[in-house]
């Protein structure tokens, strides 16, 4: 018997509740990007998602499981973004209340979105206030269920029905490359690749200002940083859940790093040759790839888009002078 917090039949059951709500997003393929490469990438566009990121399955999947009590009183959460507007859309269509906790600098069009599907948006500052205390605080207060962007076994679920469908779509992959901030994504996506084809690669990349997944399985044990500075934004974050890193210290071989000028050139990438509008976060896994951080020839590579919520000025101004 496994002790870890989840097992490929959640994520199975995830899968059967998303059925017809969440997107079935496309898995896209580049000559181009083949070709740079030497291998066969096949890129889950997860930024097609509703919300724009993979965060729906994970958020919905959670939401569906209150029972009365906890649909009567409403969810609340503390996200970067792309969370935030999970829950805020998961919340509407199952009719309750969201309350979002939301640090003061994120994304204008992070923040507008989340007020856009209906939810009451809190600001506070991520770098002198403890955002987990706060969102405990009024959770009690109201009566809300606490819902967190990554260390809860319904949401790693639901984000792993992300894998699942490109497995189920292009079948057995040499490698499988997945963006990492707290570890829900990978988690999810790790648990399938483990349980359908044991011999698929699974890696994990983060933002190389913040390498504590690396530290942390190199340790054996959680390494909390200091909130990373980077351009990956749904990746700031200072460390693995603890029902994260059990799942990721036995389902994942490896974690690399990129850094903010290879996401920059892989944000270039995408939108110039594959016209595809991904947020910095969302090109980890394709930066790794197509800076050649892993060794991939011959191969084929499964890459998580994972998200694609970036504002249009922001994005102009990142890839202004990047080399495509
Ligand atoms: C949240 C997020 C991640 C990181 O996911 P974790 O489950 O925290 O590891 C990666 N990419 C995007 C676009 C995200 O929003």
């Amino acid at each position: 018997m496994s002790n870890l917090a989840i097992d490929y039949d959640d994520v199975v059951a995830a899968h059967r509740r998303l059925e017809g709500i969440a997107h079935r997003t496309p898995v896209l393929r580049s000559t181009t990007a083949d070709d740079l490469t030497g291998a066969a990438l096949h890129f889950k566009a997860e930024h097609l998602q509703r919300i724009g990121a993979f965060k729906f399955r994970g958020g919905y999947n959670a939401i569906s499981q209150f029972d009365a009590v906890q649909k009567a009183a409403g969810v609340i959460a503390f996200s970067s973004g792309n969370h935030a507007q999970a829950i805020a859309l998961s919340a509407r269509l199952h009719g309750i209340r969201a309350v979002i906790v939301m640090p003061e600098d994120a994304p204008a069009i992070k923040i507008a979105a989340t007020r856009g599907y209906g939810a009451e948006v809190m600001l506070y500052n991520r770098y002198t206030q403890d955002r987990e205390a706060l969102g405990r605080e009024i959770a009690e207060a109201e009566g809300l269920t606490l819902i967190p962007p990554f260390n809860h076994p319904h949401v790693m679920a639901g984000q792993g029905t992300a894998a699942k469908e490109l497995f189920d779509d292009v079948g057995e992959l040499d490698t499988l490359l997945v963006p990492l901030g707290g570890g829900g994504l990978l988690s999810g996506c790790a648990t399938v690749a483990r349980a359908r084809y044991s011999h698929c690669r699974v890696i994990g990349v983060e933002p190389e200002a913040g390498n504590d997944a690396q530290r942390s399985l190199a340790r054996g044990e959680i390494v909390s940083i200091a909130t990373p500075r980077t351009i990956a934004d749904g990746a700031q974050t200072q460390a693995l859940g603890s029902l994260t890193f059990p799942v990721l210290r036995e389902c994942v071989d490896d974690i690399v790093t990129v850094s903010d000028a290879e996401l920059v050139h892989a944000m270039s990438f995408m939108a110039g040759r594959m016209k595809q509008l991904v947020e910095p976060t969302g090109c980890l896994a394709a930066a790794a790839a197509l800076s050649g951080r892993v060794a991939i020839e011959g191969q084929r590579v499964g890459i998580i888009l994972s998200g694609g919520n970036v504002d249009l000025n922001r994005f102009a101004e990142l890839i202004q002078g990047a080399k495509e």
